[in-house]
């Protein structure tokens, strides 16, 4: 045996003896996902490439805003905007622990700044301004960066004529950050007024959950407003409601399919259909060419009119 020989078994031995290595505990439970709703343990490979549904009870897990943003958008042309804007700690809040922690823990969840992510790229071809929220990030609250993030999206979108479209997951309102936070309610609802009397296309996308303050502002301010199968909408939770009004529940309250019934949303559309959709939707909405001989019937139509308009002398 010569020496390079000695070298590749060598390096053989070695490749074989890490490729037996066991998987550890961590790796192990990251190959598979048990859904919250049947029960089943699913190949988390598989569930990824289901779009994150469940194939065998539908149920829509939650996604992040770097998965939604894979599903929605057209290959590579997603381009983010205001993707340094990170939350200050205006009040000094301090709890059980100080929310800059927070904000490093809930950073190091997510790996993203803030609970939306912001920016502009296509939908089945169609150009879009797309607001994404990540529930994964501090429950999706709406604090002084999330909302100033949607508004600069609004106005965007405004500025360039761009149908805007926002996936809404969210606890409420960022308690930590007090009155500032409640504040974005009025500043998203203003900008969106704006935008809606430009006459120009906003559909709101509510995915599991959808709560409090989100609700109460651009989530439900949609001109078209589309749900996803299951998912819980509403402003305060079932239990604080059955507490102060000392009632039961009916036991689909709040979810996607209760508030199609009542009125409350336009659609719920499975995630598979969800970007043909929303393309469909924008294209709808697209103002159509007059066709080519209008001009002439026009004219022609006024000069009928005007012979048979009767004259006074
Ligand atoms: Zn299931």
């Amino acid at each position: 045996m010569d020496l390079k020989e000695w070298f590749a078994n060598r390096k053989k031995a070695a490749d074989n003896s890490q490729s037996k290595q066991p998987l550890t505990n961590e790796e192990y439970c990251a190959l598979w996902t048990q859904c919250f709703h049947c029960r089943e343990l699913l190949y988390t490979r598989d569930l990824r490439s289901n779009l994150f549904v469940c194939p065998k009870c539908q149920y829509h897990f939650r996604i992040g805003a770097v998965d939604r943003i894979e599903q929605l958008a057209d290959p590579g042309c997603f381009q983010e905007m205001d993707a340094d804007l990170s939350s200050a700690d205006p009040l000094g809040f301090v709890d059980t622990d100080a929310y800059k922690n927070r904000q490093d823990e809930a950073s190091r969840k997510s790996g993203l700044k803030e609970a939306v992510v912001c920016g502009t790229g296509k939908i089945r071809g169609r150009d879009a301004a797309i607001g994404i929220m990540d529930f994964g990030h501090f429950g999706g609250s709406m604090g002084s960066v999330v909302g100033e993030k949607v508004t600069r999206l609004v106005e965007h979108a405004l500025k360039h004529s761009l149908p805007l479209i926002v996936i809404s997951s969210s606890g409420g309102a960022r308690m930590q950050e007090g009155i500032l936070s409640l504040m974005q309610m009025a500043k998203t609802s203003s900008a969106l007024k704006s935008f809606s009397d430009a006459g120009l296309l906003y559909i709101s996308v509510l995915s599991e959950p959808t709560f409090g303050g989100v609700t109460a502002s651009f989530a439900m301010l949609g001109d078209f407003i589309i749900a996803e199968p299951g998912a819980r909408i509403g402003f305060a939770g079932r239990r604080v409601i059955e507490q102060t009004i000392k009632q039961k529940l009916p036991a689909d309250f709040q979810t996607a399919e209760y508030l199609l019934n009542h009125g409350q949303v336009d659609m719920v559309i499975e995630r598979a259909k969800l970007a043909d959709a929303l393309g469909a939707l924008i294209d709808l909405h697209q103002p159509s060419a007059p066709p080519k001989h209008s001009d002439a019937k026009d004219k022609s139509k006024q000069k009928v009119a005007a012979q048979s308009t009767p004259t006074r002398a």
